[in-house]
């Protein structure tokens, strides 16, 4: 980063913004020298550029690599080898992403004036927002912040989430106190590694608070409507504890009990009946405008895969106040702000921020790839101002920290510039196909789970002769649903009396078996964060994957080139497979998770 100024207020943080957009392209050229001056020594940079500091080197030399490239460096530092390999500076912790790599988390390195550049972009928010809404530093921010369970690597390095690193962190823990950020949580319950209990009082503390608060959000739409269920199930309990003045037993972690038992002082029985009558009501609709009465917009990220949550936040939040998703970032680095933060969530851009990483961009075509998946094209590759307007790119980043041309795997879409400084519509993700929270599944980790449930059907005589999937988030929370299409081995296609015989026990076997071969991320997920519901196998009529092809077909779809979907979205191919539904089953129990890697 360039300076060292991390806080900005008001205008002074709008003129930053300023500079570093106008001054885009020197800002990423500063950065890359930077990078390379600082890293020329390691291992790594000095494999491909032997010592050499130039920008046109570092192009021509340094390839763009995947995790599976940077996998090997990543495990020896993990197994007690020093961080110089690949970076000039200590890597002080491995930032656990929620991608995955053979079924594993991916995880990044990560030193410590990281650290600062998160602070820093974070101190931007407020600034934007207050453009467009005026008087958010006269009252309080219900944010529910959790962290997530961390594992010491063999050498004692931490390896976490990123949120977890920066809430864990004294930039966060031992910040100033900042009217615009008045958290109605305090930090001992965002701390508290009991998911359960952390949620319990921080909605007890927003509630406590409801006359007060300006913003209410979380980091991911998921985790939002989690809490928002997890409310419609407790509010009785909340209510009560608010009527007494006295914390629920059930809340055992002792820092808990001591950070609320400051906010519990005194019964409060008109809070209590408030909130009683308000969720006692029939309809949920505009529960979070009339719980909290003041509230001006809600945050969370409902881009890419969250975007399938917009209309359940849009029921809870009665429609009537924005939806704002504030910024782009992942653990590989931060990259960037929304400056429109009232726009809807479907028209969100994010500006990238050229002084985060260096950036640069694989172009790719109208299918979303970039020719041969694993080995790009040098022309294809631009930097960040060279991108075009209405083009589709992957985005690549270098860090400080010792990735160098790493693809993160995200899909963007040029929407603008905001003076030279482009903005991305995010798109999706390369290759994933089903997503509730933060897992992501694609296409041949489905296959290969799916394959393991077949050899079970076979053992009992029965075929799996067609599949697709579907994220239903139409439940919190959300779970993932497989169409199947059965038959007896010896029964004739046609007959379809495999779906009507079959033992509930069989199907059920295969979602275990299917469930316990899905990724790391999806597995804890389930057990241990319980942001995804048991997965659903619904057995279909004989006939139906004929009558979606010829849907599709009808729609457009080419019958010299058709394919089953692997996944479909809501809409008239959904409507035909639930209208042919002859069984639902869900798997029985939690697949195995344990925090190790
Ligand atoms: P992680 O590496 O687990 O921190 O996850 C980072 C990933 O989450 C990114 O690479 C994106 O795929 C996704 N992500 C983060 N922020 C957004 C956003 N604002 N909109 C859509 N997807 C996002």
């Amino acid at each position: 980063m360039d300076g060292k100024k991390l806080e900005f207020k008001g205008e002074e943080a709008l003129r930053e913004l300023e500079r570093l957009t106008t001054n885009a392209r020197e800002l990423q050229e500063a950065i890359l020298r930077d990078i390379i001056s600082r890293n020329k020594e390691t291992e790594y940079l000095r494999k491909y550029m032997m010592g050499a500091e130039d920008i046109s080197k570092f192009k021509s030399m340094v390839p763009i690599v995947t995790y599976e490239h940077v996998q090997p460096y990543i495990e020896r530092i993990s197994n007690g080898e020093d961080s110089s390999i690949i970076s000039g500076h200590p890597i002080v912790e491995m930032l656990r992403s929620s991608g995955t790599t053979r079924g594993k988390p991916r995880l990044m390195p990560s030193i410590a004036e990281d650290l600062d550049r998160r602070t820093y972009m974070y101190n931007l928010l407020m600034p934007i927002m207050s453009k467009y809404m005026p008087g958010l530093d006269k009252g309080k921010v219900m944010h529910l912040l959790f962290i997530k369970a961390e594992t010491i690597l063999p050498y004692g390095m931490p390896a976490r989430s990123v949120l977890t690193s920066y809430y864990k962190s004294d930039h966060f823990r031992c910040r100033e106190p900042d009217p615009f950020n008045n958290l109605t949580s305090p930090n001992e319950v965002i701390l508290c590694p009991d998911s359960r209990q952390s949620m319990y009082c921080q909605l007890l503390s927003g509630l406590i608070h409801r006359h007060s608060v300006l913003r209410l959000g979380a980091v991911f739409a998921s985790a939002l409507l989690r809490s928002i269920t997890f409310l419609e199930q407790n509010w009785r309990e909340l209510a009560n504890d608010i009527r007494l003045g006295q914390l629920n037993p059930s809340i055992t972690d002792q820092a808990c009990r001591a950070a609320m038992s400051h906010m519990l002082v005194s019964p409060n029985l008109t809070i209590a009946d408030e909130i009683e009558s308000i969720c006692n009501k029939a309809s949920w609709r505009g529960i979070l405008v009339h719980l909290w009465p003041k509230v001006k917009c809600i945050e969370a990220v409902l881009t890419g895969t969250m975007a399938q949550y917009i209309p359940m936040l849009e029921f809870y939040s009665g429609g009537g106040i924005p939806l704002v998703c504030t910024m782009y970032a992942s653990s590989e680095s931060y990259f960037g702000v929304n400056l429109n933060p009232l726009c809807h969530p479907n028209d969100v851009s994010y500006t990238l921020l050229p002084n985060m990483a260096y950036l640069e961009f694989i172009e790719l075509d109208n299918g979303l790839r970039c020719g041969n998946e694993e080995e790009v094209q040098k022309e294809k590759v631009i930097g960040l101002v060279d991108v075009k307007v209405g083009k589709y790119y992957e985005i690549v980043v270098t860090t400080f920290a010792g990735l160098y041309r790493y693809r993160v795997g995200d899909v963007l879409q040029v929407t603008g510039f905001y003076n030279n400084a482009p903005q991305f519509k995010f798109i999706c993700r390369r290759n994933v196909i089903l997503s509730i929270d933060l897992d992501k599944t694609n296409e041949e980790d489905l296959h290969k789970s799916i394959t393991v449930a077949k050899e079970i059907l076979e053992k009992q005589n029965y075929l799996l002769t067609e599949y697709t999937s579907y994220a239903d988030s139409s439940s919190v929370p959300g779970h993932y649903v497989l169409f199947w299409e059965i038959k007896l081995m010896s029964e004739k296609l046609e007959s379809g009396k495999a779906q009507s015989l079959v033992h509930p026990e069989l199907i059920e076997g295969c979602c275990i078996a299917i469930e316990e071969s899905l990724d790391y991320v999806y597995r804890r997920c389930r057990t241990n964060d319980r942001s995804v519901g048991p997965l659903e196998i619904r057995l279909l009529e004989y006939g139906t994957f004929e009558a979606l092809m010829d849907l599709l077909i009808s729609q457009g779809s080419s019958i010299n080139q058709y394919k089953t979907p692997r996944c479909v979205e809501p809409g008239p191919a959904l409507d035909l497979l639930n209208s042919k539904v002859m069984g639902s089953f869900f798997s029985p129990k939690d697949p195995t998770w344990n925090a190790g890697l």
